[in-house]
């Protein structure tokens, strides 16, 4: 028995299956990530085709079936397709690595809601570039870190454990945390704090204006090695390599 399903999803990723047939990885609001069959997808008459494209916010009707590993996609309606993400490439770096990050780092039908939420969130903040595009995409990984549960601790001393104090100015440890002034005194340890400040901001949800990309590839670097320490098989993210 199948059961029909109809859920917004976020297509991550599409591959060519057959001549004539499309896989396409959706994150969908209430199964998670689903892999779905799209029979005559590579067709130019395909009605799904330009529907069920890369980083379409989609609501879709499959058949689920437990013992398959890929579902059959019934139907599909466009809600945004995000133009302005797909035609400027400062813009689609982000959207692609945004989608490569869930979709290799989820488990299949897990369901997570305010991921989803904040996928879409995230894709209509790009699209119309409420913030530098660096600065939106560091804010989706530090909430993204947050809830597969491996929030990141700004609050207080990774070594020590003793709270930060208002106008201290806490130095990187490696990346796993930041220590406070007397511990990266001890360690000898000097530097600016201005990754810190960075992080605080973004964690806080205060507006943040860069005059400096190397603040941002900084932050950026900072939580993908803060992920890698924490998720075993995450290596990285390559679509930040394609443009
Ligand atoms: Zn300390």
């Amino acid at each position: 028995m199948s059961e029909i399903i109809r859920t917004e999803a976020i297509v991550l990723n599409k591959i060519n299956f057959s001549e004539s047939s499309l896989v396409v990885y959706l994150f969908t609001k209430h199964y998670g990530l689903v892999s779905v069959l799209i029979k005559g997808g590579r067709r130019a008459k395909s009605k799904f085709a330009s529907i069920v494209d890369l980083l379409n916010h989609i609501q879709v009707i499959f058949y689920k079936k437990e013992t398959r590993d890929i579902q059959i996609l019934s139907s599909a309606d466009l809600i945004s397709h995000f133009p302005n993400i797909k035609s400027d490439l400062r813009l689609l770096k982000y959207g692609y690595a945004i989608c490569e990050l869930i979709k290799n780092n989820l488990i299949e039908n897990e369901i997570n809601d305010i991921l989803f939420r904040g996928l879409v969130k995230i894709l209509n903040l790009l699209e119309n570039e409420s913030e530098q595009p660096a600065v939106l995409f560091s804010r989706f990984l530090l909430f993204f870190i947050k809830e597969i549960g491996y929030d990141l601790n700004l609050e207080s001393c990774y070594k020590c454990s003793k709270k930060f104090g208002q106008n201290e100015k806490p130095l990187p440890f490696f990346h796993d945390g930041f220590l406070c002034e007397s511990c990266s005194l001890e360690r000898g340890i000097k530097n600016n704090s201005e990754l810190f400040n960075f992080l605080f901001c973004l964690k806080k949800r205060k507006n943040i204006t860069l005059t400096d990309d190397k603040i941002s590839e900084d932050g950026i670097n900072f939580l993908i090695n803060y992920l890698k320490n924490h998720l075993e098989n995450f290596r990285g993210i390559n679509s930040l390599n394609l443009f």
